[in-house]
C-alpha cells in the first residue's frame, strides 16, 4: 500500500483531503504543526476506517525540522505522494504589513513548500515515482487586495509547481497545483454572513467551496487517472475566478 503525506492535515482541507486519500486505499503519514490533539483524532478516526495512519510535527517554516521530520517518516513509510497544504492567511493594508510578517507567510505559503518538496524529491527520484501536489489560491493566479503577501506566496507556489514539472518530469514524478477559491474552513471564519452572502453573488456557482470540493480535486491529481498530467493548475473555485 503506498504512503501519502499531507500537510496541515488536522482540520479543512488538509483533514478532508487525508480522509478522502484514506478511502482510496492510501497510507496516511499526517503532518501538523501545533494541533496535536486534532492530528491524533483524525489518526484515530483513520485507523477505525482500516487505514494505517500516523501523525508527524514540522513548523513548515523550520527546514531542518522538516528534514527530521521526512526521517522519521521514513521509518513509516517513503511517500510517493506528498500534498502541500498547510498555509497561513492575512489581510490587511498593504502599506501596513511588517517585514517580519511579510517573511512569514513566505515562509509558511512558499518555503514549506520548497522545503518538503527538496526533503522528498530525492527519494522520488531514485525510485523514478511519484507524485507531488501543491495547493495554492485563486489569489495566486489574479491577486487579492488586501491580501499582497499571501497572493504573492501563492503565485510563488504556482510558479514552483511549473518549474519542478518540468524538472522532474523526467524522473516519472508528476507535479501539479490546486489552487482553491473561498473554501468554508477556519481560514474563512472573519467572514460574516453578509460578507458570505456578498461572496457568493460573485460565485457563478453561488456557493462557497467545502474542504471535500478540494480534496476530492487532490485525490483526482494523485490518482492513476491523472498519471499523464502534471504542470497544470486546476481551480475547485465555483467559477469565481474566470
Ligand atoms: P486551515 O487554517 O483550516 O488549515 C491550515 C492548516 O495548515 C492547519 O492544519 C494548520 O495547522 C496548518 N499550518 C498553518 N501554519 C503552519 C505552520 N507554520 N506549520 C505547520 N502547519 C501549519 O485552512 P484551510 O482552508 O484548510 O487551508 C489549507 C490550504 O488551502 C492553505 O494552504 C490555504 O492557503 C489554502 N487555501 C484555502 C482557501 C480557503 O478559502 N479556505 C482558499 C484557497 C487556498
Amino acid at each position: 500500500m503506498k504512503t501519502a503525506l499531507v500537510t496541515g492535515s488536522s482540520r479543512g482541507i488538509g483533514r478532508a483531503a487525508a480522509l478522502r486519500l484514506a478511502r482510496d486505499g492510501w497510507r496516511l503519514a499526517l503532518h501538523y504543526g501545533q494541533s496535536r490533539e486534532e492530528a491524533l483524532a483524525l489518526r484515530g478516526e483513520l485507523r477505525s476506517m482500516g487505514c494505517d495512519a500516523e501523525v508527524f510535527q514540522a513548523d513548515m517554516a523550520d527546514r531542518a525540522r522538516i528534514f527530521e521530520m521526512r526521517d522519521e517518516i521514513k521509518a513509516f513509510g517513503e511517500p510517493s505522494l506528498i500534498v502541500c497544504n498547510a498555509g497561513i492567511a492575512h489581510q490587511g493594508l498593504f502599506t501596513d504589513i511588517s517585514e517580519p510578517l511579510w517573511h512569514r507567510l513566505l515562509d509558511v505559503n512558499l518555503s514549506g513548500v520548497f522545503y518538503c518538496c527538496q526533503a522528498f524529491a530525492p527519494a522520488m527520484i531514485r525510485r523514478r515515482q511519484g507524485c507531488i501536489v501543491t495547493v495554492s489560491s485563486i489569489w495566486g493566479l489574479c491577486g487579492a487586495s488586501c491580501e499582497a503577501a499571501y497572493s504573492a506566496a501563492k503565485a510563488g507556489v504556482i510558479g514552483l509547481t511549473r518549474a519542478l514539472a518540468q524538472e522532474l518530469g523526467p524522473s516519472g514524478i508528476t507535479v501539479n497545483c490546486v489552487a482553491p477559491g473561498v473554501i468554508g474552513t477556519d481560514m474563512c471564519a472573519h467572514l460574516d454572513q453578509a460578507a458570505r452572502r456578498d461572496l457568493c453573488s460573485q460565485i457563478p456557482l453561488g456557493r462557497l467551496g467545502t474542504p471535500e470540493d478540494v480534496a476530492g480535486v487532490i485525490a483526482f491529481l494523485a490518482s492513476p487517472e491523472a498519471s499523464y498530467l502534471t504542470g497544470q493548475v486546476i481551480s475547485p473555485g465555483g467559477g469565481i475566478v474566470l
